[in-house]
């Protein structure tokens, strides 16, 4: 007979119908927007599915900003709707430019939404989002940002900025649970989301999420997994007593200090600091050696370093400082353990000197 062990997470109460206003109120004070929120019940994909999916009809142009996987995603989505897509895609791994969305802007002027990731864990680049967004801004056409990444490693203020869609996911720097997401909608992006043909009846319906804003947002429609909502309103108790802005510091200075790390060690930034996401960096590894090699050393010494996301980055080692790795620690055991795996290959690499240089950025 197989015995099976009680375990609480069997029993969760069902989350309480009132707090879900609360949790929505809660996202808007990090997005820093007035906008409607809506809480999504699937990890931050669906979310931007649903955004594309709603968006997306016949006759209709799009710009769509590809610096990921998901940015392409996205177009297809947005494809898959009959909407006229055009891609703009960057180098790979590397941020788009403001002006390339200008020249495309000016070439496309039927474009009625633009589409972009603002940093992308996959490469550790920053788009230039506020410049993008104003360049949209200024030609009337309404913005879709995909911040599951940057929110709580970047600043990100949805209102001053002038975002429409804004999709967040709890699960990187936030630190909060993957299965559950959130977005924020403005009064611009809800005239294109309601017409007459937009998506109904379905998981991917912005239309069908506002039933529940209109109904005074108490319980979400369905069964909704009461330990994702218990998990989410735990993290956001943590995020509000650290304070936002000190988890976007937290990260600048994990970030600077990688960087400050991996150039005394002497190895190749990817991108320049300006260029750069707080979530990750990312190093050329010197040729004659394999990431494999160098995930396989620094696992021996208990670090997680992982390769490159997407085309042409199999050169590239990511060096991950997001969420709970935002700390001296683990960037010191990152920068250590890669320097490590340089010199057993046999490459040159200071880990004194970025062991200090680490600990500098830290003291300032
Ligand atoms: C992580 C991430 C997502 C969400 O992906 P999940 O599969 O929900 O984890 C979306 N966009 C970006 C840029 C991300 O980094």
């Amino acid at each position: 007979m197989i015995e099976v062990a009680w375990n609480p997470f069997y029993g969760a109460p069902v989350y309480p119908a009132e707090r879900y206003a609360a949790l929505a109120h809660r996202i808007g004070a990090i997005l820093k927007t007035d906008n409607d929120v809506l809480l999504v019940q699937a990890e931050a994909v669906v979310a931007l599915e649903a955004v594309a999916t709603s968006l997306a009809r016949p006759g209709f142009s799009a710009l769509n900003v590809v610096t990921s996987a998901y940015g392409g995603w996205f177009g297809q989505w947005l494809r898959r709707g009959g909407t006229h897509v055009v891609d703009i895609v960057a180098q790979p791994g590397l941020p788009i430019e403001a002006r390339a969305i200008a020249v495309a802007l000016d070439a496309n002027p039927d474009v009625k939404i633009l589409a972009l990731v603002h940093a992308e864990s996959a490469s550790g680049i920053l788009n230039p989002l506020p410049e993008i967004v104003a360049l949209a801004k200024a030609r009337g056409i309404v913005t879709i940002v995909d911040a599951v990444a940057s929110v709580g490693g970047h600043a990100l203020d949805v209102d001053a900025l002038g975002i429409d869609i804004a999709v967040i996911g709890p699960q990187k720097a936030l630190g909060g649970p993957a299965g559950v997401s959130a977005l924020s909608v403005s009064q611009h992006a809800w005239e294109l989301v309601l017409h007459d043909s937009a998506p109904r009846d379905s998981i991917l319906s912005l239309t069908d999420l506002k039933a529940w804003l209109d109904a005074g947002r108490g319980a979400l429609p369905g069964t909704p997994a009461p330990l994702e909502f218990f998990a989410l309103e735990a993290a956001l108790d943590r995020v509000e007593a650290e304070g936002l802005g000190q988890i976007v510091t937290r990260h600048e200075r994990a970030a600077s200090a990688s960087r400050a790390g991996l150039a005394a060690l002497g190895a190749s930034l990817w991108v320049p600091a300006e260029q750069a996401s707080n979530l990750v960096t990312t190093v050329s590894l010197p040729s004659g050696i394999e990431s494999t090699s160098v995930i396989g050393f620094a696992a021996g010494l208990g670090v997680e370093l992982t390769s490159g996301v997407g085309t042409g980055s199999s050169h590239l080692m990511r060096i991950n400082h997001t969420g709970a790795r935002a700390t001296f620690q683990t960037v010191l055991a990152n920068i250590v353990a890669y320097g490590a795996a340089l010199r057993q290959a046999g490459f040159p690499a200071n880990i004194g000197a970025a062991s200090e240089a680490i600990a500098k950025t830290y003291n300032t």
